[in-house]
């Protein structure tokens, strides 16, 4: 079943991604070489809770911060710990909110001080495989097209998509139907109506596209131990254009200025 969004309902889940895309500017501005991913954690959750909502993803399954943070080789679901940021990382922050009832979900990633060309090239490719499945996310299209846009986009730069893990709905709960893979086939699967709010969430490999999941039953690493990038917006379907509900411009700001 499928949830078809108001136009009401769609204005709360902007203002809950925009929420979540200010979070994100905040940790723009914190991370450099020197920051621990905790620290990150903690001041994502105050400034959350200081503009009336509640953290996400924090006791969702179980998880338990308000940030997965995910550096380097890590692909998702990192959680937040004493390790310290260092020139040449990159860190994918994944940031959820509830706010009035509707959940928010984000991510970014962000290098930490100077990074090597091939990691601003991953990162870069990441965001463009992004922007490219959102053109696909217009009423009548189907779930393949974007996947396909997606990785049709990451692997003309050579990079590799993972499979194990995908976007999805976005409502009154934090995963709802439809999935929405970072792979696939125009024309193929569910068929994206008008008032769908999805996420679409490409998680890139500049190696193999294998991942493992660690012991701490959260993060996911790739196999090869070779980098990875994420960027998600979530994203309302409509006729002719997708109206994108996360905003980067918050963080563009802040990353200008640096
Ligand atoms: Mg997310
Ligand atoms: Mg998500």
């Amino acid at each position: 079943m499928l949830h078809l969004k108001t136009a009401e309902e769609i204005e709360l889940l902007r203002a809950s991604n925009r929420l979540v895309s200010r979070t994100l500017a905040e940790m723009a501005k914190l991370i450099e070489p020197g920051v621990t991913t905790l620290e990150l954690d903690r001041i994502a959750e105050i400034f959350i809770r200081d503009n009336g909502a509640l953290p996400g993803f924090k006791g969702y399954n179980s998880f338990p911060n308000t940030l997965c943070t995910s550096v380097n080789d890590e692909v998702v679901h990192g959680i937040p710990s004493k390790y310290v940021l260092k020139e040449g990382d990159i860190i994918s922050i994944d940031c959820g909110v509830i706010l009035d009832k509707y959940y928010g979900d984000s991510a970014f990633t962000f290098a930490v001080g100077e990074i090597p060309e091939e990691r601003q090239r991953l990162i870069d490719y990441t965001r463009a495989s992004l922007e490219k499945g959102v053109k696909e996310a217009v009423a009548g299209n189907r779930v393949g097209d974007v996947s396909f846009a997606v990785q049709a986009e990451a692997e003309s730069g050579g990079y590799s998509v993972v499979r194990e893990l995908v976007g999805h709905g976005l409502g009154k709960k934090l995963h709802e139907a439809p999935e929405v893979p970072n792979y696939g086939r125009r024309g193929k699967g569910v068929k994206l109506d008008e008032g769908l709010v999805i996420c679409i969430e490409p998680m890139i490999n500049m190696g193999t596209r294998r991942v493992r999941q660690m012991k701490d039953g959260w993060t996911i690493r790739t196999e090869d131990g070779r980098p990875s990038a994420h960027f998600e917006y979530a994203v309302a379907v409509m006729r002719g254009e997708a109206d994108v509900l996360t905003t980067y411009e918050y963080i563009e700001e802040v990353l200008n200025k640096k």
